[in-house]
Order: C-alpha cells, then sequence, then structure tokens
C-alpha cells in the first residue's frame, strides 16, 4: 500500500519514467503478442488426459481420493520429466524421490521431519533428509483444486520435486548448508516452470496445459501460496514467485541451477515494513488518497509534456455513457472517471484467512490493486498525448508495462505515494483478474493471457518506460 510522506514530491522520478516513455520510438520491432516464451497463445482445458498410463509409484497412506489420484499422477508426471531433462542438461540418471507420503492433517499422525502431520495442515513438503516428498490432501489439495484448478496442485508438487532435484544436484545448483532459504524456493519455483515448459510443449504423456487458462491456473496458485507482506524469508513474494516460474519456463533447468544468492538478492522484492508504515500497508480509497495519486502520477509523467488527465468521480463512465467501469478513460475530455465506491471496495484489505478457510472473501484485493485499475486508465491519455496507439492488444500489454514502470518509479525514499511490501502482488493478484483492467487498451479490450500479463508488468518494474515502448510497439 502506497504509504504517504506529507510535504515532498517525487520529482526525481519523472524522467526515469517517461522522457522515453511513450516517443519517438514507438514504432520499433514488431512484438508478437501471441506468444508466450515462443510458444502459441492456446485455449482448451487443461488437466489430466483421459489416456493417461496409470502411476507405478510406492506411496505410504494414500487414499482414493480425487486429490490423492490427481497427486500421484502429478508425481508420475514431474518423476518422467526428470527422467528425461537430469541426464540431457546434468549428465546423470535422476533418482527416484525415495518416499512419498498423502496426509491428511485430520487423520492418522505421523513424523516427518521432526514434525507431526496433524500440525502440518496446509502444507506440501521435501525433507531433504528422508529425500521424502509429503502432501496434506485432507485441507491443501482440495482447496487448491476448487479454487484454481487442477494445475495448481501440480504446481505444488512439481515445487516439492524442485527442491529433490535441487538436493540432488547439490554444489552444482549452488547448494550448500548455508543457502539462504529464498535461493533454493526461487529455484524450486524456477524448476516448476522447466517442468511447465515440458507440459506446454505437449511431451507429457499425462497432462496437457494450455498456455493462458492452464498457465493461470499455474500463477495463481503461486500467488496464493506466497509469504505474507512483510514476513520474509521463506517462498519470496508472488511477484518474485511469477519471476522464477517465467524464468524457468522460459530459460530451462540448467538456467534455473545457475540462480545464486547474488542473482536472486539484486532482484528480490520481499522487504520488511518500513517503521512509519503503521497500518499494514493498506490506505484507504478516498476523495483525500486518490487526489495524492493524482499528484504522483502527473508528476511521474510531467517529463512526458502531455497534458495530463484529471481523474474525477464519475460512477465509473464517461461522460458520453461509453466506458469501462469502475475506471474509464474519457477521451472527449481527458479524464479518468472513477466510481470512488466500487474502487474502495476492490481496495480493502486481502482476508487472508478466508483464503485459507476457502470461504468467499470479505476483503477486497487491497489497496495497490484499486490504485494499479486507475494507473491504468491515466496512461491512456499520456499514450495518446504523445501518439502511441492506444486500441489493440500491444497497447494492452504497454499498459500493465507502464503501471510497472510507474510502480518501481514511485518506490523512492519520500516519495508521496510509495509501494509498501504485499503492493506488488495485489498488483499482480489484480492483474491476474479476467475482468482487471491492468493490461487493457483504451476500450478496455484485455489481454487474456496471464503469463504474458505479468511478464509486462515486470518488464515495466525492472526495466522502466522504455523498455515498454520497445516491446510493445
Ligand atoms: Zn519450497
Amino acid at each position: 500500500a502506497p504509504r504517504r510522506n506529507r510535504g515532498f514530491v517525487a520529482g526525481a522520478v519523472a524522467c526515469a519514467l517517461v522522457a522515453t516513455a511513450c516517443g519517438a520510438e514507438v514504432r520499433g520491432q514488431a512484438h508478437s503478442v501471441g506468444d508466450i516464451a515462443g510458444l502459441p497463445v492456446t485455449h482448451f482445458e487443461s488437466g489430466l488426459r483421459p489416456d493417461a498410463p496409470p502411476p507405478e509409484l510406492t506411496v505410504e497412506n494414500v487414499s482414493d481420493s480425487a486429490e490423492d489420484r490427481l497427486a500421484l499422477a502429478a508425481i508420475a508426471d514431474v518423476s518422467a520429466f526428470w527422467t528425461e531433462e537430469f541426464p540431457e542438461r546434468f549428465a546423470d540418471e535422476f533418482e527416484p524421490v525415495g518416499r512419498l507420503l498423502s496426509y491428511d492433517p485430520q487423520g492418522t499422525a505421523f513424523e516427518i521431519c521432526g514434525a507431526d502431520t496433524t500440525e502440518a495442515a496446509m502444507n506440501a513438503l521435501y525433507c531433504p533428509s528422508e529425500d521424502l516428498v509429503a502432501w496434506d490432501r485432507g485441507l491443501l489439495l482440495p482447496l487448491l483444486r476448487q479454487r484454481f484448478g487442477p494445475m495448481a496442485v501440480v504446481t505444488v508438487l512439481a515445487h516439492e520435486f524442485g527442491h529433490a532435484v535441487q538436493y540432488r544436484l547439490g554444489d552444482r545448483a549452488g547448494i550448500d548448508e548455508t543457502t539462504p532459504t529464498i535461493v533454493k524456493e526461487q529455484q524450486a519455483d524456477c524448476f516448476t516452470g522447466a517442468y511447465f515448459r515440458w507440459m506446454a510443449e505437449d511431451s507429457s504423456a499425462r497432462f496437457r496445459v494450455s498456455t493462458s487458462e492452464g498457465l493461470n491456473q499455474v500463477l495463481s496458485s503461486l500467488f496464493f501460496i506466497r509469504d505474507d507482506p512483510g514476513a520474509g524469508g521463506a517462498h519470496g513474494t508472488a511477484f518474485d514467485r511469477t519471476y522464477a516460474f517465467q524464468l524457468g519456463f522460459s530459460s530451462g533447468s540448467a538456467r534455473c541451477a545457475d540462480l545464486d544468492r547474488a542473482d536472486v538478492e539484486a532482484r528480490i522484492t520481499e522487504r520488511p515494513f518500513a517503521p512509519e508504515d503503521a497500518g499494514g500497508g493498506d490506505l484507504r480509497i478516498s476523495a483525500e488518497t486518490v487526489g495524492m495519486l493524482q499528484r504522483s502520477l502527473d508528476d511521474s509523467f510531467a517529463a512526458a509534456e502531455v497534458d495530463p488527465p484529471r481523474i474525477v468521480e464519475t460512477g465509473g463512465d464517461c461522460p458520453d455513457g461509453t466506458g469501462t467501469p469502475p475506471a474509464s478513460y474519457c477521451r472527449e475530455n481527458n479524464t479518468v472517471g472513477i466510481d470512488m465506491a466500487a474502487l474502495a471496495e476492490l481496495g480493502q484489505p486481502i482476508d487472508r484467512e478466508a483464503e485459507f478457510r476457502g470461504t468467499e472473501s470479505a476483503g477486497g484485493m487491497g489497496d495497490f490493486a484499486a490504485f494499479a485499475e486507475i494507473v491504468s486508465r491515466y496512461v491512456q491519455g499520456v499514450q495518446l498525448g504523445v501518439g502511441a496507439d492506444v486500441t489493440s492488444p500491444e497497447a494492452g500489454l504497454r499498459t500493465a508495462c507502464l503501471v510497472g514502470a510507474w510502480t518501481n518509479a514511485i518506490d523512492v525514499e519520500g516519495a508521496l505515494l510509495r509501494p509498501s511490501p504485499g503492493d506488488l502482488d495485489e498488483a499482480i493478484a489484480e492483474l491476474l483478474q479476467p475482468r482487471s483492467l491492468i493490461a487493457a487498451d483504451a476500450d478496455g479490450l484485455r489481454v487474456a493471457n496471464g503469463f504474458a500479463r505479468v511478464e509486462a508488468l515486470r518488464l515495466g518494474y525492472y526495466e522502466g518506460s522504455a523498455a515498454c515502448t520497445d516491446t510493445y510497439p
């Protein structure tokens, strides 16, 4: 959540953001929007193939539940991947994982890695000393399957296998006793991405995954299993986790093994709350905070030298009745029309407990989700002002990219609005919603593909607005 620092305007960020934002380079090389790290965009139902060969595995305490059937197929599949991949990339045989255990935290207790499974609800884990992968089939797997679909279950097990791979590689993956947890987690997510690449290339005998809705399930489940804002040290934020996954998907498992501490520390966004961030990082969406957002945006985009769009409360539509509520860019008078009440509701803090109960959340997506929606409409005016095309799939991704660039540009000491821990994750969660405008063009037409949306936001965040116009001309 942007936290406020009164009396200081972040003038210094202006040039970083806009000097090149939408300037002369608007017409650069063609970039294919229909391209997911070199694979075509596909739409079909992702999941187990009807003709999948039955898994031949020994699993302790296994049930015949749908979740366990899915888990076993996932384990057989990810094992098949590593059996192929390991000799190819690391010139070595892949030794199968020694022990597999399914448990119900409400059922029989087992001791794994020195812990009691009745206390390990909502977990899946790899225990190096026992070379064991275990999963909670009672609560975690059903919740993942219901909320996100079967690929979420496959994601979690593939991640645990990523740890098994990492321990097999040892120093070839730079892993020893001193390796920080976050590096191991990033590597495991990256290995997960490499596996899903193989599946997306249609190499799996058991599963098929589409590069649109299927990978959206994966990315959403990475968001679900994230560290709480400000906590630090375990899995990483959703922003960091999706980065690692996409790296593995795009660049393969050898690149994952190269991920090291320096690499991770230079990039990781996870950090603690600042002492003054007393509200846990959530601002209320109100006339006052939207006024701050207006000033922050005007300032950040000043270098574009365009007439800055005005944010006005209109109920979400434009004066002529068209629009994309709850926020619209209105060409007729260069305004951003917003529905303050709807955005305030969207901006409510995320209800983490409801997320875990699997019940409908009473909360929203967090303040930054609501701010990012407004920003996505404001940058339409900026792009139009410099003569960019604002109605195309490229424009939708360029919009997400500019939202990312703005987020990074305001992340400076003393900024009027500054992102706090968890804000990037709110932007990603919101971005992955089918209704979100963050990757939509001026008419509200959205890029359907979550993978491309997240990639665009991250590109802007790390490389600034010039990269947005270069990549999405
Ligand atoms: Zn892990």
